[in-house]
């Protein structure tokens, strides 16, 4: 069974605000579903701006207490955090699993994943360092102080409950911040269960507030949120839709903001590839919680005299991915997180058959499985002005497009509105550094599919939003710079 936990009281069903679960103030439940069978997996708190607003009002509570603490003594918090966050690894992919459906052993690795931001970020923390401006007149001092930026706001997508959240948390805390969360809709429970742990670490009462809602809810209590001038920043990651949304609606009280927000990555193989190492690089990027994934390849360009051979193999090895839930221990892809991104994925394929696209794999819901499910799906002949070409599908669709030059492709790869990752694979190492000069994203993968890591920054350019997470500039984001006159000291 997923869900026989070791701490079953892990799976919280409440709001976590100024240290305490309770209900919703208005008492609204939502249920939350398990996309693998459609099943009930837990009732939560249908959160309204009441709560948000008390939410807030905690963080605000804490916020004096929690920004005087020393990094080393908030770093110690978050070391206890990450090592509870391991020690409970099974039942967290466990909860994951059974909320957003991607196989056990992605939850397990996702759970890895996030912690090892939580770990990045208490050793971070205490490196916050400012600067002594050189003298620039006799008799005064300039430095320049780096402190935390007061209450951040941080709401985030479903398909990576627990990694998005604590790289968002992490940095906060680290640096002195105080925190109100919201989690996406479909997958609050695997951030409850992070906040529980977070509790257990010794996050002190009110600096980590977490508040569970329904989608329209949830705009409502971001709302209280977006208009409240006390929450200094909005740490967001989601779609660019709702990401330009509320930079619009926090123009009032102009807060910071940092917005991951979706792709549409190119994914390039040059005739001179080790087509190998190509295809291994597509299936793990591409793949990965069944492409639902903001860096996934939606695009994949293979040079017209390596492109027959490419997509052989590349449909070999996709007709041989085992889909199925959670519960079935060989399953590499899971189901989709609900119908409606079913259908999306239904509308991007069959309009790309309409337009002259073959199906060489998949191309069909796998019904018998369950209402979520699709073939991974490999499509041949692929062409600018399809769908595919120019949305993120965020399903088990590689697109393949041909290509004869390499300026042709570049143009091709950089013609759209996001900006957020780019992988391209050549064996030639001026092309790599010329593509990569040239390629219009944040995150470059280069004969690599697997770019992620708590060491890296990571963020995107164009539409695909601003602000970065993870390395040392993740703290960048919760920090603002006070500059410091000291005068009379001659
Ligand atoms: P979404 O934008 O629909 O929702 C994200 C979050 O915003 C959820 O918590 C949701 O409840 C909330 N929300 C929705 N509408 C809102 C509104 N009007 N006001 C306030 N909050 C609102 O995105 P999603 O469908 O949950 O996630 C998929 C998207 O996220 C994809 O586009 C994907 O590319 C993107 N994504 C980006 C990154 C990144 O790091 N760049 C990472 C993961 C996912």
């Amino acid at each position: 069974m997923l869900l026989e936990l070791t701490r079953p009281e892990l799976v919280r069903t409440g709001n976590l605000i100024d240290g305490r679960w309770s209900g919703a103030a208005e008492d609204g439940r939502y249920l939350v579903i398990n996309p693998a069978n459609g099943e009930r997996f837990a009732e939560v708190p249908d959160s309204t701006a009441v709560d948000a607003h008390a939410a807030t009002d905690a963080a605000a509570r804490a916020l004096p207490a929690w920004r005087a603490t020393l990094p080393r003594e908030r770093a110690a918090i978050l070391r206890r955090w990450h090592a509870l966050i391991l020690a409970n690894l099974e039942d967290l992919a466990r909860i994951m699993s059974t909320e957003q459906g991607k196989p056990l052993a992605e939850a397990r690795g996702e759970v890895h994943y996030g912690a090892s931001y939580v770990e990045w970020f208490a050793e971070e923390g205490p490196r916050v360092y400012g600067d002594i401006i050189p003298q620039q007149q006799r008799g005064k001092r300039m430095s320049a102080v780096k402190e935390p930026i007061g209450i951040v706001a941080a709401v985030t997508p479903w398909n990576f409950p627990l990694a998005m959240i604590a790289r968002k948390i992490a940095p906060a805390l680290a640096v002195g911040c105080t925190v109100v969360a919201k989690p996406a809709e479909d997958t609050p429970l695997t951030a409850l269960a992070l906040a529980q742990l977070a509790l257990e670490a010794g996050v002190p009462c009110g600096v980590l507030n977490m508040i569970s809602a329904s989608r329209d809810q949830g705009v409502a209590a971001v709302g209280d949120w977006l208009a409240d001038a006390r929450v200094r920043k909005i740490t967001f990651t989601g779609s660019t839709a709702v990401g330009k949304h509320l930079a619009r609606a926090s123009a009032d009280t102009l807060k910071k903001l940092s917005l991951e927000l979706g792709g549409n990555a190119p994914f390039i193989v040059f005739e001179d590839a080790d087509l190998d190492a190509a295809i291994e690089g597509l299936m793990a990027s591409k793949f990965r919680n069944g492409g639902q994934t903001c860096v996934c390849p939606n695009r994949v360009y293979v040079q017209a005299g390596v492109y027959d051979a490419f997509a052989r193999k590349l449909g070999e090895r996709v007709a041989a991915l085992k889909v199925g839930p959670a519960t079935d221990d060989s399953a590499q892809i899971g189901p989709m997180i609900n119908a409606r991104a079913v259908e999306k994925i239904a509308r991007h394929v069959d309009d790309a058959l309409s337009h002259g696209a073959r199906v060489l794999t998949g191309g069909r819901k796998l019904d018998a499985l369950g209402p979520n499910y699709y073939a991974p799906t490999v499509l041949l002949d692929a062409k600018e002005g399809m769908v595919v070409c120019c949305e993120e599908t965020f399903g088990p669709v590689v697109p393949l497009f041909s290509f004869e030059r390499e300026e042709d492709v570049i143009r091709a790869a950089n013609d759209t509105p996001y900006g957020l990752a780019a992988y391209f694979y050549t064996r030639d190492v001026r092309r790599i550094h010329r593509v990569s000069a040239q390629l219009e994203a944040g995150v470059i993968g280069a004969n690599e599919g697997a770019v992620a890591s708590a060491a890296a920054p990571f963020g995107g350019v164009k539409e695909s939003g601003y602000g970065r997470e993870g390395s040392r500039y993740g703290l960048d984001d919760y920090l603002s710079v006070k500059y410091v006159c000291e005068g009379g000291l001659d």
